[in-house]
């Protein structure tokens, strides 16, 4: 089936439960170019508020689209095969198994739906596959940042101001950032354990590999988006 026809359903590389993610081709530049000139989007993507042609757009997509070193992906409600927004990994270093990543839903109705986490779901998944690694996920009232991680207290009263706070059960001083990303590699770590190969319906299959995929997350809309 080509993708010229207009009529033909979208090519989809991947497939979720309500997401699919497909190849973002010239065909979307319009759509694209619509939701660029949402200042709300524009904002979030941290872009000058400026509106933008289809020229233009056209042309920061024929330079985008010919990046080796980005995954750019159009996000479709599956459904319909209604395309609703785009996820991307810009700037992949091969070498070190990172990337940003960048979301943002462009219809508005379809913000606040849990169609952005599922998409971004998907992407670690399938950024993951690609360094050979394994994503994890950890349930979301998980206290990442309120256990402390010399003596395993979890402290109640912190709030998401206290970037750096000391632990009132034994004195050890914490980064709130750092000390929530290596909680949560440690508690990953042992989830991944659980569910070692060979284990039946775990989900999980091979062997853990050392390394970290880190992401910077975009996200316009709510945060639910
Ligand atoms: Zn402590």
């Amino acid at each position: 089936m080509s993708s010229i026809d207009s009529a033909a359903p979208p090519i989809v590389t991947i497939v979720g439960e309500r997401i699919a993610l497909g190849p973002l081709d010239h065909t979307l530049v319009p759509l694209m170019q619509r939701w660029h000139n949402d200042l709300a989007v524009v904002a979030a993507l941290g872009l000058p508020p400026r509106p933008l042609t289809l020229e233009r757009m056209a042309a920061r997509h024929d330079a985008l689209a010919a990046a080796e070193d980005e995954a750019r992906f159009a996000v479709y409600t599956w459904a319909d095969r209604r395309p609703i927004g785009l996820a991307t990994l810009p700037a992949i270093d091969f070498r070190h198994g990172t990337a940003r990543y960048v979301l943002f839903i462009g219809k508005r109705d379809c913000r606040g739906k849990g169609y952005g986490t599922e998409t971004t779901r998907l992407m670690l998944e399938y950024a993951a596959d690609w360094q050979g690694k394994h994503v994890v996920a950890v349930g979301r009232w998980f206290p990442s940042s309120k256990t402390c991680g010399v003596c395993g207290h979890a402290h109640a009263g912190l709030t998401l101001k206290d970037r750096v706070w000391t632990c009132p059960a034994c004195g050890a001083t914490h980064d709130q950032d750092a000390k929530a990303a290596r909680t949560l590699l440690a508690e990953g770590t042992r989830l991944f354990a659980l569910h070692k190969p060979g284990a039946t319906g775990s989900g999980f299959a091979g062997t853990p590999r050392a390394g970290i995929l880190t992401a910077t997350i975009v996200a316009a809309g709510s945060p639910e988006t």
